[in-house]
């Protein structure tokens, strides 16, 4: 069984959780410990009483650190891929791609590091400077999703060490294996005991602790919007001080295909944004909103291509599409694909699933394209995460523009033109914190800010220098020589 990490000490004890595969369910990967309320609190305790410590730090020794944890992943890209693949369900190549992500950002957070910035500034007053640093923020409490279960990790630990703050780290309950590896790289990388911590289990038992405790100075969390809000509520309601907060939650992304787009870019992008990865990123297309013009060449193309997609096991040479994650996502799925028919969508490819393939029973889906859909269809207003996208069918750049920001999030947005005059349009008013032309809606670079509007995100941006903004407190100093 693999144990939770607090105070830089492996602790026995909780029940065990299985993780279970879902490219073939009788293939246990290991037990996992659930922490309980007790683990929770010592693994604060114990961030809280590394922090001045770690916070004491020197850039060089922080570098080190994740320079070395940055190194590691990367040399064992194959294997972390495979566990990745195994128990998230993506498939190899795309497993792949995010544990080398994974690796740049402890590597580009190595850097920053180094280079903490502060400002020095004359001030109104005669004689008197001011100088604007920057401080770790404290204890921060990391709850992730279970999509990502390398990346997003990465992306959260390695600032909040880079700044010098310390973490308890609660990754989701149904990927605990990536999350494992991690913290067990992270163990032997240098750090003080204390000042990284991992708490596995789920969100109910623990979360209270993980918001609530007044040591803990800052939550950033990834997920759904329904936890989000709870998180967020926990952060203000609780007694004392709030905790400074961050939320990255759904999307319901938009691929505007004007009809002067290239017709092979526009499917490549629709296919890869809508169902790589299955379809199970924040950032995924979900709706495809393509003028009258090249409308019916598109839907054609999309089926054809949509035909060749081969869907099995994650780690199977030549799988595109994995399984979805587990039973409830697929349940999740298929009644969206319902409503959609009940809705007067039609169902033009896909959306059924395949209890098993190659004799292997996993969670398989038929990725499903829907025509003949409407901007108010439930479709296309919830986030239905899985390897389902719709057609909405405009008229002209106006009613895609109009089309593309009626929803409430405001993640990632698309636009597929040869027209720089379109392009140029499409990116200013896009209602999105990420707009991509020409290019998927989802997968990003690991050294620019990453995050939404709207309804999908709350508090700063992560990822690149902006992740600063959330891993500091700034402090502003009037000198009078
Ligand atoms: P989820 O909200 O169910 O769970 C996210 C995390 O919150 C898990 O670790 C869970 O254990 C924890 N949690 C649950 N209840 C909690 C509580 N009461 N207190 C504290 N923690 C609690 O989300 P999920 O199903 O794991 O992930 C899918 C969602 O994540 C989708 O909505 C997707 O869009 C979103 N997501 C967003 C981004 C982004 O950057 N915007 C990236 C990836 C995924």
């Amino acid at each position: 069984m693999k144990h939770n990490y607090i105070a830089g000490e492996w602790v026995e004890g909780g029940p065990a959780a299985e993780n279970i595969n879902p490219s073939d369910t009788r293939d246990v990967i290991g037990l996992y410990a659930r922490a309980s309320q007790a683990q929770a609190l010592d693994a604060v305790a114990a961030a809280h009483a590394a922090l001045p410590k770690w916070a004491a730090s020197t850039p060089q020794q922080r570098a080190d650190v994740l320079d070395a944890v940055g190194s590691e992943i990367a040399a064992r890209k194959a294997e972390l891929a495979d566990l990745l693949a195994r128990e998230e369900g993506k498939a190899l190549t795309d497993a792949a791609g995010e544990v080398m992500r994974a690796a740049q950002i402890f590597k580009f957070f190595a850097g920053e590091a180094l280079r903490i910035p502060g400002e020095l500034l004359a001030s109104t007053r005669p004689g008197m400077s001011v100088e604007i640093t920057r401080e770790p923020v404290g204890v921060v409490s990391i709850i992730t999703p279970w999509n990502f279960p390398i990346a997003i990790p990465a992306w959260k630990i390695a600032p909040a060490l880079a700044y010098g703050n310390t973490v308890v780290f609660k990754p989701a309950e149904l990927v605990p294996g990536s999350a494992w590896v991690l913290a067990e790289i992270l163990s032997r990388a240098g750090l003080p005991a204390g000042a990284f911590n991992l708490v596995m289990g789920r969100g109910r038992d623990i979360g209270d602790t993980l918001l609530g405790d007044p040591r803990v100075a800052a939550v950033t969390f990834t997920g759904s919007e329904a936890t989000g809000r709870k998180v967020a509520a926990a952060c203000v309601t609780r007694p004392g001080a709030m905790a400074k907060f961050q939320l990255e939650m759904g999307g319901k992304n938009p691929l505007v295909v004007l009809d002067d787009a290239d017709l092979d870019v526009a499917v490549n992008c629709a296919i890869n944004g809508a169902y790589f990865s299955t379809g199970q990123r924040c950032t995924a297309s979900s709706r495809l909103v393509v003028s009258a013009g090249i409308h019916d060449r598109f839907v054609d193309a999309m089926l054809a291509k949509l035909a060749t997609l081969k869907v099995g096991d994650a780690r199977r040479a030549g799988t595109v599409i994995g399984p979805v994650v587990d039973a409830q996502q697929l349940e999740q799925d298929l009644r969206y694909v319902a409503i959609g028919r009940d809705e007067g969508a039609t169902l033009a490819f896909g959306g059924q699933a395949l209890e098993s393939i190659d004799g292997q029973p996993g969670y398989y889906l038929q990725p499903a394209l829907f025509t003949g859909t409407s901007s108010d269809m439930r479709i296309n207003r919830e986030e239905i995460f899985g390897p389902v996208a719709s057609v909405i069918r405009v008229h002209d750049a106006d009613e895609a523009l109009a089309v593309a920001n009626d929803t409430e999030f405001g993640l990632s947005a698309g636009v597929c033109t040869t027209s720089l005059k379109m392009a140029a349009r499409f990116k200013r008013e896009l209602q999105a914190g990420m707009v991509m032309i020409n290019a998927p809606t989802a997968g990003v670079d690991a050294h620019v800010p990453f995050g939404g509007r709207k309804g999908s995100s709350h508090g700063p941006r992560e990822q690149g220098r902006y992740a600063a903004e959330f891993y500091t407190s700034v402090k502003t100093t009037y000198l009078q020589p």
